[in-house]
């Protein structure tokens, strides 16, 4: 994603009442900001906004968080969302390492982890979103039968992110080296402003699905 620092861009997300400005302070009472019992999906590193934006509008029976790091990324979907007013999708300005300073556990029923950041130097393998580190923080938020979908087209970050979850809580429950050769796993598929870009290059899409690993150890504290 392109940096470019937007002036307006932290003003903006500010001033919206669809972006959480705290929301450590909601942990644990996210049905009372979209006042239902609605099952919470996230999108973390959710960018411009394109995916989730596209998913609230065809699902108003799931409430949808994006979590984003940069202002000025963010910005985009601030705006289209301040047009929109969508009751069910809120932003949050904010860093994955803190999720579980901003959810309760089993609070969140779907992650989405969309073309994340690669992280190519071995010694920051823990900063990638799909590391078995991020695994096991994803764990403590999701409910018993809470769901992790993953897709890129970066073929080197998938194949760790495969051999990451054998250390965490989870089990593959599905998984394409082809996501739009694949008519089971492609139906109903979101593109992401990412993956529009890098399929349009011919690039192949990548995704799995986690569920929970029933046999997992219990982490110890
Ligand atoms: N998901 C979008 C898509 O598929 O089009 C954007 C993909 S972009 C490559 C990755 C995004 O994740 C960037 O906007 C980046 O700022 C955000 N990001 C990376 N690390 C993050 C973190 N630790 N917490 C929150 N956002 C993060």
């Amino acid at each position: 994603m392109r940096l470019r620092n937007i002036p307006r861009a932290r003003d903006t997300i500010e001033a919206s009442p669809f972006v959480v400005q705290k929301p450590e302070e909601n942990k644990g009472n996210w049905k009372a900001v979209f006042e239902n019992e609605h099952p919470v999906y996230l999108e973390i590193g959710t960018g411009k906004g394109r995916f989730i934006l596209e998913l609230a509008q065809l699902h108003p029976e799931i409430n949808y968080i994006g979590i984003e790091k940069y202002s000025s990324v963010l910005l985009r979907g601030v705006d289209r969302q301040n047009e929109l007013q969508l009751p069910n999708l809120r932003f949050i300005r904010g860093e994955a390492e803190l999720i579980t300073e901003y959810f309760a556990e089993g609070e969140v029923s779907r992650i989405y982890l969309n073309f994340s950041d690669p992280w190519p130097k071995k010694r920051n393998a823990k900063r990638r979103l799909p590391s078995k580190e991020f695994l096991r923080r994803y764990d403590v938020i999701l409910g018993n039968s809470g769901t992790i979908e993953f897709k890129t087209d970066n073929r080197e970050l998938f194949d760790f992110a495969v051999e990451e979850v054998p250390f965490s809580p989870f089990v593959i429950d599905a998984i394409t080296y082809d996501l739009h050769a694949d008519p089971v796993m492609n139906e109903g598929n979101v593109m992401t402003e990412y993956e529009e870009r890098f399929s349009a290059k011919g690039n192949k899409i990548n995704k799995y699905i986690l569920k929970r690993n029933p046999d997992f150890p219990a982490a110890e504290s």
